[in-house]
């Protein structure tokens, strides 16, 4: 269980993914995460920086998809103005939409990336499918729910755990 926690990769931020490398890799599809993720959990829409980031990734050939557990209006509302397809209240780490995902994007789960600032429900759910798992720090964890700041003490207690 610990094992399926680590992310194959964990970075500050999206914008020091290496995209060349994923492409190297064979990995032609990436689902990512929103909220702390993309932009702040409190942000609606995409700062011109994430715009030209979607952009060149697109150029370079990847499909990209948001994978949100959060609802319908807060996803559509930031995705849509992007034309970027999304799934929302996705149930991470559950399978489930993780397949829905592949099948928009057109991939097997060995060109697939999943991108998320969180281990229980991005890299876990990652993980499990045998998907290349991309950690990042979490923009902002002050606005956060409730149950988010519960993963997050179990993220801590499981790194504690590990460096054991
Ligand atoms: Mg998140």
């Amino acid at each position: 269980m610990l094992k399926k926690l680590v992310p194959r990769q964990s970075v500050h931020t999206i914008y020091d993914i290496d995209a060349n490398h994923l492409w190297g890799f064979g990995v032609r599809g990436i689902i990512t995460d929103l909220d702390n993720t993309l932009v702040g959990a409190r942000d609606p829409h995409a700062t011109p920086e994430l715009i030209e980031w979607l952009n060149r990734l697109q150029k370079m050939g990847f499909k990209v998809v948001i994978v949100s557990n959060n609802n319908h209006g807060r996803v559509s509302a930031f995705a849509e103005p992007l034309g970027i397809p999304f799934i929302h209240r996705a149930k991470k780490p559950t399978n489930v939409s993780f397949h829905r995902a592949m099948k928009l994007l057109g991939t097997n789960a060995r060109q697939t990336a999943v991108i998320g600032d969180q281990m229980l429900t991005d890299v876990l759910g990652g993980n499990r499918m045998g998907l290349y798992t991309i950690l990042v720090q979490p923009i902002s964890i002050k606005d956060e729910g409730f149950f988010t700041k519960i993963n997050r003490r179990i993220e801590k207690w499981a790194l504690a755990r590990m460096k054991k």
